[in-house]
């Protein structure tokens, strides 16, 4: 089996409760979704084609246990869902990155989601894929909201509230986009809003700049 691949990389991971740690990542091509503000529209088209066997190579050549697939939007291709399991199989521990609009269902229940919510801003807020809210795991699985304002940063608050995110979820990720202007004006807000959330700053992007794509 094989999987269309953008970039396989060895590098620290920027986001979520595993920022900081080394991460191997896999890059997968292509998403169906267009977010206006997004750092990885490279990712659409193109990509080589890679066998499972040459995937796992590369991986243990990284020596890193810690691997997240992404994109893209890693759940687009079918062939993923047989390679997180043979993943996890060999004892990775496995992130899955994904922007939302495909079900989360046949993913091994061994990987740990980071379930992007899509807000206003993004433009593509109605293509939110609901029924993945209600399938998250309180002991692994984080949400995450990417958001340019305040408006975006109410419409989360909504949906936390709505689908009782602060005890379904591990972990709810507010992420400013990165170089936003009122960045102290939207932690502020944050901090004062008493719920059980993280501010998520991109930190590959503060270590390497503001080009380097999103994970
Ligand atoms: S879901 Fe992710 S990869 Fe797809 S357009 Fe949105 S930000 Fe880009």
């Amino acid at each position: 089996m094989d999987l269309r691949i953008t970039e396989i990389f060895l590098s620290i991971q920027g986001e979520s409760t595993h920022a900081g740690r080394p991460c191997s990542f896999v890059r997968l091509t292509g998403c169906p979704m267009r977010c206006v503000w997004c750092d990885s529209a490279y990712t659409f088209t193109g990509g080589e084609r890679f066998s499972f066997e040459d995937i796992l190579a590369k991986l243990k050549e990284f020596g890193c246990n810690l691997v997240e697939i992404t994109g893209g939007d890693p759940l687009a291709q079918k062939s993923v869902f047989p390679f997180i399991s043979l993943l996890c199989d060999l004892g990775y521990e496995v992130l899955i990155e994904t922007g939302g609009f495909f079900s989360t269902e046949k993913v091994d229940e061994r990987a740990k989601i980071i379930l992007d919510v899509k807000c206003p801003a993004s433009g593509e807020s109605e293509r939110n894929y609901w029924a993945n809210l209600e399938r998250l795991r309180a002991d692994k699985d984080e949400v995450k909201f990417v958001i340019t304002d305040l408006n975006d940063w109410g419409f989360a608050k909504e949906i936390i509230e709505k689908y009782h995110l602060e005890t379904c979820a591990k972990e709810i990720l507010i992420s400013p986009i990165f170089g936003v202007e009122n960045l102290a004006e939207i932690a502020e807000t944050v901090s004062r809003s008493g719920l059980k959330v993280r501010l998520n700053l991109q930190l590959h992007k503060y270590i390497w700049g503001a080009n380097v794509h999103g994970v």
